[in-house]
């Protein structure tokens, strides 16, 4: 796993080049070109943190395909779209962030959604996540802690067509029980340790991606695995920075 601060440099150099390609007077609804120059951009930093991939194969060409789809500027604040399709976190509103691309390919690649599988994400934040979980997934069920963002996500996949996601306002740290199992989780906000309710209502075979720790130390993405026998395995997958989770029990 290379450093951080050597992986931070080479996007530096990689996004120089993707913003040259990308077109600032495109329609709202095309910015193709931009949003090709990103799926390269992640394929590139995938390249760099081959053992936070499953079987360092790279990430899943049918999430590079979604996330190619997926209108990201449409889910952050007008005067953030010109950098919409960086690679990197953007503040949304209310003190959160919409996570970098490459980070939102990797959690969706780890969990391995297939096409009939229920998946929740806990943190709604902008919807972008949800959406991309959207066309891979049979069912996304998505929890936000602050209403505003939560009634906003909502309307906004509403309006965009992502009709098998449901948004709700809530704590997530406890999951949504009433779906529960579902076969991938994602956690988009930092908790200081592994949130047992999420872990019961994983299905057996079923994974999660969460960042643990603190705000003010080193994270790191962890992949939960429930075997088939019930049984549970936990992997360090590689250092992060999440906004923190909020709510009841998860400091
Ligand atoms: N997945 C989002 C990014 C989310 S940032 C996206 O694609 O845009 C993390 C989000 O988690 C924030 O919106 C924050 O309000 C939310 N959050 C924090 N604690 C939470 C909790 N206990 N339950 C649900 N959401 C929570």
């Amino acid at each position: 796993m290379r450093p951080l601060a050597q992986c931070q440099a080479l996007m530096a150099a990689v996004l120089a080049s993707a913003a040259a390609v990308a077109s600032t007077s495109a329609p709202a609804q095309d910015r193709l070109g931009e949003r090709a120059a990103m799926i390269g951009t992640i394929k590139l930093h995938a390249g760099s943190a081959p053992s936070a991939i499953e079987g360092g194969q790279g990430i899943d060409p049918a999430v590079l395909e979604t996330m190619g789809k997926v209108p990201r500027h449409l889910f952050v604040p007008e005067e953030q779209r010109g950098a919409a399709y960086r690679d990197r976190p953007l503040p949304i509103g209310y003190g959160q962030t919409i996570s970098q691309p490459f980070i939102v390919a990797l959690m969706t690649d780890l969990i391995n959604v297939g096409p009939g599988d229920a998946v929740l994400e806990i943190g709604t934040g902008s919807g972008y996540q949800a959406a991309v979980l959207s066309p891979l997934a049979a069912k996304v069920y998505s929890i936000e802690i602050i209403p505003e963002l939560g009634e906003r996500a909502a309307a906004r996949l509403a309006e965009l067509h992502f009709d098998n996601v449901e948004v709700k306002v809530g704590d997530g740290y406890y999951g949504w029980p009433a779906h529960a199992p579902f076969d991938g989780i994602v956690v988009t906000a930092a908790a200081s340790h592994i949130p047992p309710p999420l872990v019961e209502q994983l299905a057996k075979g079923g994974r999660m991606v969460v960042p643990v720790g603190g705000p003010f130390v080193t994270q790191f993405l962890m992949l939960v695995e429930k075997r088939r026998d019930g049984s549970i395995t936990t992997r360090q997958l590689l250092p992060v920075a999440f906004v923190p989770l909020r709510g009841g029990r998860a400091r």
